[in-house]
C-alpha cells in the first residue's frame, strides 16, 4: 500500500493574498487520497538542517532566503512569495523528500512526499538557466532526494512529469553523469528551457533528456513517449528506486498550462513504475489535477496488472500527434549516441 509522507509544517508557507500555490493544494490532495482509500499517512517529524540544503544550494542563496523569512511577508521575485513560515515549510519539505528515499530503499513501495513549497525550478543559486523567477520554488526537494539516493545507487533516475521544465534540477545535475533526468513539459511556457538538444554537460552528455510537448498534448502523446523513451531507459538501468518530480499541472484545465491529460496517463505511469520502489515528490498542480491525478497515480501502482491489461483490452488507441512522434524520434536519435539503448 503506497505511503504518504506528510508534516503539517508544509502549510506554514502562506501567501498574503490569493496565490495559486497555497496550502489548500496539499489539503486537496490529502482529502482526495483518503476518499479513494489511500490513508496510510506517515507523519515525519522535524526538518532538514541548513547544512543539508547547502549540499544543493549556494550559501548566498540560502542566506537570502533565511533573511527574507525574518520579515512577516516578502517576495523573492514576482512569482515567488516568502512568508515567515516559509523557511520551516521548505526545510520540512526537503526532509520529507529525503525520508521518502530512505524508506523506499528499505522496502519497495510508492512513497509520496507531500512537499511544498515546490522545488524543481530552484537552481543552485535560485533562478536557474536564465529563468525570470523561481516559479514558486524555494529549495529543490527532488535534488536533495537524488543527492541522498546517489550514496546508495550508481545511477539515479528522475522522471519529471510536471508540466513545466525542471530547470533547477537540470542545472544542479547538468554535469553529473550519475543522475539521469527525464523531463516531460509543455514547450514555450515558463521557464522556457528544456530543448531536446540540451543533453547535459561534457561528461554527462545523454543523461539529460528533454521532452518538450506542444500544448493540448494528450494521454496518447505521453503514453507513446513513455513506452518509447522512458521504458527502455528504466529497463536498461533497472534502478532499485525511481524518483519522480510529481507535478499534476499537465492535467486538463489546470489554469497555468494547457495540456489535456486525464487520469489515464497518471494511472498508466503508476502502473509502469510498479516494478520499482518510487519516491514521488510533489511539485506543481493548480486545478482539478490535484484532486484526480494523485489517486490515479497511486491506484496505477497498486493495480498495475489490471490497468495495463485494460489498456490493452480496450485496444486503447495510442494515437500520438505527428509532432510528438517527431520529438520522440529526435530525442532517441540524439540520445542514442550517448546511451546506446534504444
Ligand atoms: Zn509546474
Amino acid at each position: 500500500m503506497p505511503k504518504i509522507l506528510y508534516n503539517p509544517d508544509v502549510l506554514k508557507h502562506k501567501p498574503k493574498f490569493y496565490h495559486v500555490e497555497n496550502p489548500e493544494r496539499v489539503e486537496t490532495i490529502l482529502n482526495s487520497l483518503k476518499l479513494r482509500g489511500f490513508d496510510d499517512i506517515i507523519l515525519i517529524e522535524g526538518k532538514s538542517s541548513i547544512d543539508e540544503v547547502l549540499e544543493i544550494h549556494s550559501k548566498e542563496y540560502v542566506d537570502s532566503i533565511v533573511k527574507l523569512c525574518n520579515d512577516s511577508f516578502n517576495y523573492y521575485d514576482g512569482d515567488t512569495y516568502i512568508s515567515n513560515g516559509t523557511l520551516d515549510a521548505a526545510l520540512t519539505a526537503f526532509k520529507l523528500a529525503k525520508e521518502a528515499v530512505k524508506l523506499a530503499l528499505k522496502e519497495k513501495d510508492l512513497y509520496f512526499a507531500l512537499t511544498r513549497p515546490p522545488g524543481h525550478h530552484a537552481g543552485i543559486s535560485g533562478r536557474a538557466l536564465g529563468a525570470m523567477s523561481n516559479g514558486f520554488c524555494i529549495f529543490n526537494n527532488i535534488a536533495g532526494a537524488a543527492e541522498l539516493a546517489k550514496k546508495y545507487m550508481k545511477k539515479v533516475i528522475i522522471i519529471d512529469f510536471d508540466v513545466h521544465h525542471g530547470n533547477g534540477t537540470q542545472e544542479i545535475f547538468w554535469n553529473d553523469e550519475n543522475v539521469i533526468h527525464i523531463d516531460f513539459h509543455q514547450k514555450g511556457i515558463y521557464p522556457g528551457t528544456g530543448d531536446v538538444f540540451d543533453i547535459g554537460g561534457e561528461k554527462a552528455e545523454g543523461t539529460k533528456i528533454n521532452l518538450p510537448f506542444q500544448s493540448h498534448s494528450t494521454d496518447s502523446d505521453y503514453i507513446f513517449t513513455w513506452n518509447d523513451v522512458v521504458e527502455p531507459i528504466l529497463d536498461y538501468f533497472k534502478p532499485s528506486i525511481v524518483l519522480v518530480s510529481a507535478g499534476f499541472d499537465a492535467f486538463i484545465n489546470d489554469g497555468l498550462a494547457s495540456m489535456d491529460l486525464t487520469e489515464t496517463f497518471y494511472r498508466f505511469a503508476g502502473a509502469k513504475l510498479s516494478k520499482y520502489g518510487v519516491v514521488a515528490v510533489l511539485e506543481g498542480g493548480y486545478g482539478m489535477g490535484l484532486k484526480y491525478a494523485p489517486p490515479a497515480f497511486l491506484e496505477g501502482y497498486v493495480k498495475a496488472e489490471d490497468i495495463l491489461d485494460t489498456l490493452l483490452d480496450e485496444k486503447y488507441s495510442i494515437s500520438p500527434s505527428n509532432d510528438t512522434k517527431l520529438i520522440v524520434e529526435n530525442v532517441k536519435r540524439i540520445i542514442e549516441e550517448y546511451l546506446n539503448i534504444f
